[in-house]
Formats: structure tokens, sequence, C-alpha cells
């Protein structure tokens, strides 16, 4: 019998932590989990599920909008954003329950409270020290704000989903995921929405492409974006907000909210006491096998910094998991690969992606192929909207392996998933066009793009 009270120690119970702690008491461990909040973490209370609600709700606008086309008469439904906010939140419970439920089943011992690093084998939680063999940081991140005068009349993703009243007046500054996505779906809960983004295009990082596609499709759907130019101060105005932009010009709004990326959350965390090496912005240190620079201490998700994805803590809890614990039964111990992993951007409409982009390929493969369509899709043949589809293959001349794939369109994440097996099994373009398609969708379209635009 071990002399500790735990072999894991897990800090933060949201989806690294959760995974973690599960899958290690289902393998036998004796696993204690400390959060601070409601069960479940970023994704589940304050990211990808609200978020994703919310974005339901925002896409009935132009549903209703297009039903007339289908011969739908009648005035559209209007939204009752404290319903909209009240089923959220009872959703949100059920799910927070249902963590807890699991940790429960599995055996996990849970504390609610704060926890803090002692030693390389203790957590404080609460003025209580617990020892483990091992312990699993798993804490997240925060959102991150610049300060500059009148910052503190600024919010957070945070805050967005609980805003009361709603927001008719909406200044988002940022260009990444969180500002697109939120400026997308309150443009279609109906607020007017500005998004301010101080480089050339939004979504650094994406297919240039992609990047400037996503945008006119926003921009077509009512978002107006101010692109090079950035917040200079902010004032209280009464009940709204009078925003000095740098170019000189300024807008009145009655909420701004700042997404302006995520720093890992690490404050009282008591890492320096156990000597956990941090990087940049905090973020902890790990190997591939997600051990810090204290062997007994382990680290996954947000908290490092690396990939800021709900299934990529996920991935990592695992490789912890089987490295402590052993794999399943027959199965090898996981690795974790950062290659190819496929992301949405839930804007509306949404985009999905994998691989590389055309530069990033070009870079890195030398002679590359692109494969381009961009077309109204079948149901905008009737329903009056002028939204487009993007969809675009980049092949490696040399092995005519598919590596990027990129998509501008309804339910992109949805399609782009399945597609990412293939290209993480390392299809060629040659399956791709061997492939039967499924008629008539929008999917179809990968695999009948027969004749490369650019080589
Ligand atoms: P978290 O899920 O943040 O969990 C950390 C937990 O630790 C929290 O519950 C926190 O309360 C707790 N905690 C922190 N410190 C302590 C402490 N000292 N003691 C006890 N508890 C502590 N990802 C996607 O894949 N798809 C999406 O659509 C998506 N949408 C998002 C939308 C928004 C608005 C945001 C903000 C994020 C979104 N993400 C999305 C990212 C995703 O939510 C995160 O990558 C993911 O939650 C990271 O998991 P984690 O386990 O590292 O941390
Ligand atoms: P991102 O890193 O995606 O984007 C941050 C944006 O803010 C960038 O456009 C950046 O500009 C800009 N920015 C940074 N600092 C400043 C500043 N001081 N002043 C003005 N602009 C600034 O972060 P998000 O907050 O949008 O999201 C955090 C992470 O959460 C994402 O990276 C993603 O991993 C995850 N997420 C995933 C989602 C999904 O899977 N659908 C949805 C939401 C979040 P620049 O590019 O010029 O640096």
């Amino acid at each position: 019998m071990s002399d500790f009270d735990f072999d894991l120690f897990v800090i933060g119970g949201g989806s690294g932590g959760v995974r973690a702690a599960r899958m290690a008491a289902q393998r036998g461990a004796r696993v204690a989990l400390a959060e601070v909040a409601e069960m479940g973490g970023t994704c589940v209370n304050l990211g990808c599920i609200p978020k994703k609600l919310y974005s339901y709700a925002a896409h009935f606008a132009e549903s209703f909008e297009e039903s007339h086309g289908f011969g739908w008469v009648g005035e559209a439904p209007v939204l009752n954003w404290d319903t909209l906010k009240s089923n959220r939140a009872r959703e949100i419970s059920r799910l927070n329950g249902i963590y807890v439920q699991l940790l429960k089943s599995a055996g996990v011992h849970t504390l609610n409270g704060w926890g803090t690093l002692v030693d390389a084998h203790t957590v404080d939680v609460g003025g209580q020290h617990y020892s483990a063999k091992n312990i699993l940081i798993a804490t997240g991140g925060k959102p991150s704000i610049p300060e500059f005068p009148g910052s503190e009349h600024v919010i957070s993703s945070n805050e967005m989903f609980d805003l009361s009243p709603f927001p008719q007046r909406l200044l988002v500054v940022g260009g990444g995921y969180i500002a697109c996505e939120f400026a997308s779906i309150f443009n279609g809960l109906g607020a007017q929405v500005t998004q301010l983004y101080r480089g050339h295009q939004v979504l650094r990082g994406f297919d240039e492409e992609v990047r400037g596609f996503i945008a006119g499709e926003m921009v077509k759907s009512g978002v107006t974006l101010h692109l090079n130019t950035d917040v200079a101060t902010i004032a209280r105005a009464g009940k709204a907000l009078q925003v000095q932009l740098l170019d000189g010009s300024h807008i009145t709004v009655d909420a701004v909210l700042y997404a302006t990326g995520r720093v890992p959350l690490i404050e009282g965390l008591g890492l320096q006491a156990a000597g956990v090496v941090q990087g940049k912005a905090g973020a902890i240190e790990v190997n591939d096998q997600y051990q810090t620079s204290v062997p007994s201490i382990y680290a996954v998700g947000d908290v490092t910094a690396r990939v800021q994805l709900t299934p990529v803590a996920l991935a990592e809890a695992m490789v912890v998991v089987d490295a402590l614990f052993g794999p399943t039964a027959g199965k090898k111990p996981r690795g974790m690969s950062y290659d190819f992993i496929p992301t949405a951007v839930f804007t509306h409409p949404n985009i999905g992606t994998v691989g590389y982009s055309e530069l990033e390929a070009s870079e890195k493969f030398g002679k590359i192929s692109v494969y381009k369509s961009d077309f109204k899709a079948l149901k905008h043949t009737l329903s009056g909207s002028t939204e487009r589809t993007l969809m675009k293959l980049i092949v490696e001349d040399a092995t005519d392996r598919v590596v990027g794939l990129h998509m501008v369109g309804a339910d992109a994440g949805e399609i782009v998933q399945g597609f990412a097996v293939a290209m993480k099994a390392g299809a060629t373009k040659a399956i791709f066009d061997s492939t039967i398609g499924i008629h008539p969708t929008m999917a179809e379209e990968f695999v009948t793009m027969r004749e490369a635009l650019k080589r």
C-alpha cells in the first residue's frame, strides 16, 4: 500500500482534468480532483457548449428569412433573450451534474476548492493537505485583456452569456476564434455588431483565402468590420460607451467585448514553491509525456498554452493516464501528435479546416497543387441568400498527399471531421478522386475537384 493519500491528484475539473481523473480511476488508481467552480471547466460553462447553443439560436434568424423563398409566409418570430439565457443555464447545470456523476461513479474523490501545490507530492485545498504520488495540473486559461484608458469598461467572453440587457450595439475587439464567433453570433441574434481588428485580416494563421472569404461573408451578413486599427480610449457616456479609435474615428456602443487571447491560469498554484518551470506568459513547460520539470507533476490543456482546444486537452490527458497507469488492455500507450488537428470556427457560415494553409504547405513541401471551388449552395438558389461556399484542397506534388483541406460554408465543422480521418491516414488526391460523392451535398465537392487552380 502506498504512503500517499492518492495515486493521482488532479487540480482543475475541466476538459483535461475530468478526463484524466475518470480514466485513471477506471484503471484502479486512487484519484482526487479539486475544482473551484462548476465541474466541466471552460468548455462546458463558458466556452464550446454555451457558445454553440447561442450559435444555433443565431442561425434561426437566417433560416426564418430564407424560408420565404421556399414558400413559408408570415412574420419572423422575435428573440426572447431571457428565455435563451435561462434555457442555456438549465442545460449547463444538467451537464455540470453529469460530470459530477461521472466522476463519482468512476470512484474519484472530488473536492470543491482551490488547489495549491505545497511540494512535489502535496496539494493544499482549503487548508487541508493531500499527498499524492503524482499530481496533474489542468487549470486551463483565462481571458487576457490589455490595459488602456477605459479598459475597465470592457468585458470578456465569460460575461457575454448572461449579458443584461441584450447589447443592441456591440463592439468586438480581436480577430481570432472568439472575436469572429461572437461577432457572427450576436449579429445573428440581432445586435448591430462592429468588429475591430488591429491586423490586415481576421484569423491570422488560417489560409489567406479562407480569411478573406469569411471576412466577406461576415460583412455581407451585417457585421461592420474595421481592420488595421485599434481602440485608443473608452469612456462611459450615460448607459452607452464612447469608443475612440486610433484612426481618429469613434463609435458608440452598449458593450465592448475584448477577445484578445487567453493566457494560462497559473496564479495561486504554488508553481514556484514546487519548482515547476514556466515558459512564455507563465505556461507550464512539459515534455512529450506532459511531465513538468518536477517528475511527479504533470500538466495538460490550456495551462500549457499549446493548442487550446477541448479535444486536444482530452487527448493529452489520455497520454498521461496511459503513461502513469498503463494503456487499455491490448493497446500501446498513447502518444500525441499535433499534426492534422482539425478545427472549426463557428462563424456564420462556419470554417472547417485541417492541415496546412496554402502558404505553410508551399513553405514546407515546396511544389504543391491547389484545388478550389467557390459556389452558391443549392439551398441558396431558392433561399434568396447571397451566401457562398469555399472549398479548397492543397496537395503535395511529390507524394500526391492531400496536406490541407479548408472549407467556409454551412456545417463545415461537421464535414471536415470526416475528411480529417482520411488525411490522418495519408489519403492522396487520387484516393479523393476515386471516392464516390454523396449527391446532392456540398461535401461531394471535395471529391470532385479535378483541375488544379495553381501548381
Ligand atoms: P478548462 O476547461 O479551462 O478547465 C480548467 C478548470 O480548472 C476550470 O474549471 C477552473 O475553474 C479550474 N481551476 C483553475 N485553477 C484551479 C485551482 N487552482 N484549483 C481548482 N480548480 C482550478 N475549444 C474547442 O475545442 N471547441 C470550441 O468550440 C471552443 N469554443 C470555445 C469558446 C470560448 C468562448 C472559449 C473561452 C474557449 C473555447 N474553446 C473551444 C477552448 C476550450 O474551452 C479549452 O481549450 C478547454 O476547455 C481547455 O481545457 P482545460 O482542461 O485545459 O481547461
Ligand atoms: P486567439 O489567439 O484566437 O485570437 C486573439 C486575437 O486577439 C487575435 O486576433 C490577436 O491579434 C488579437 N489580440 C491579441 N492581443 C491584442 C491586443 N493587445 N490588442 C488588440 N488585439 C489583440 O484568441 P481567442 O481569445 O479568440 O481564443 C483563445 C483560444 O481559444 C483560441 O486560440 C482557440 O484555441 C480557443 N477557441 C477555440 C474555439 C473553437 O474551437 N471553435 C472557439 C473559441 C476559442 P493578432 O492575430 O494580431 O495577434
